[in-house]
């Protein structure tokens, strides 16, 4: 019940922050008639099947994402509470889907990453590995190679933990759209992929977040091919003759048809609830 509150919430912050309006007032309003949605109307999933998607004053469609977002958000806390139980964890988790949610919507519907959720985020992110200490075993691995075991209390090493994560997510796409730049002067990712990556490091601490680096890419790099493919058939559907070029791809990459933020938020979330296992299974080193 929560998250489907928290979803409807998410909702008007997805329609209003990239536009940048208040996301206190108005309450709901139709975006095509302005009429105001009445409480029954705005109740999540129900109000929106009830309506069979239509607006009750002006019958314009009510895009499908209102409710799949609700219903999504709900999902994703009922998981959080499955995989991790009455823990801070879940609430970290929790919070955790909250923001990624929106910023995949957001960036599928307007190709932006608002400062406004990744920058609290990234904050938010660091102070809950503090508060509600998670799986540290990356930094605690990292600094065994160093010989080093300093740190020992789980708050301080799940907040390093955290913080390296930041940063190596941040730095490994920052370094990739600088290289990028110097190589063909012009630019890749926006800050906005760069800001996310930091947030999830955060969140997610430094073994997921290397899993995240890892699949984001592969993920949006097949959606690249697998959109060049489908424009590619409606385009010329008489040309028998189908090859997909790499400079084709990254095109497809630097134009922002690859909403790289909406595969860097699927990857992690893939990675918050399976990478333990890819971890167990492919990559037995670190415990
Ligand atoms: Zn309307």
């Amino acid at each position: 019940m929560a998250g489907l509150a928290f979803g409807s919430f998410l909702n008007v912050c997805i329609s209003r922050i990239p536009r940048d309006l208040s996301i206190v007032s108005p309450p709901s309003f139709c975006p095509h008639c302005r009429a105001s949605i009445r409480w029954r109307d705005n109740i999540p999933v129900l109000g929106w099947v009830m309506l069979r998607g239509r607006c009750r004053e002006c019958g314009v469609r009510i895009s499908l994402r209102y409710p799949a977002v609700e219903l999504l958000t709900a999902l994703l806390f009922v998981a959080c509470f499955a995989s991790f139980g009455f823990t801070w964890l879940t609430l970290r988790s929790c919070v955790f889907c909250f923001l990624v949610v929106g910023l995949i919507f957001m960036d599928a519907e307007t190709g932006l990453l608002p400062h406004e959720f990744t920058y609290p985020g990234i904050v938010i992110g660091l102070a809950l590995a503090w508060l509600a200490p998670g799986d540290a075993s990356g930094t605690a691995f990292l600094l065994s190679v160093f010989g080093l075991r300093g740190v020992s209390s789980s708050p301080e090493l799940s907040f390093l933990d955290s913080a390296i994560a930041a940063t190596f997510g941040a730095g490994f796409f920052y370094l990739t759209w600088a290289l990028y730049y110097l190589v063909r002067r012009r630019h890749g990712l926006g800050f906005g992929d760069i800001a996310l990556t930091a947030m999830v490091g955060a969140f997610l601490g430094l073994k997921l977040t290397v899993l995240v680096v890892f699949i984001a890419p592969i993920m949006a790099t097949l959606f690249a091919l697998a959109t060049l493919a489908v424009s590619r058939d409606a385009d010329n559907a008489h040309r028998t003759v189908h090859h997909t070029s790499n400079a084709q791809v990254a095109e497809a990459f630097l134009s922002r048809e690859v909403p790289f933020g909406v595969f860097l938020g699927a990857s992690s979330l893939i990675a918050l609830f399976f990478g333990q296992q890819i971890w167990d299974r492919y990559f037995g080193l670190v415990r």
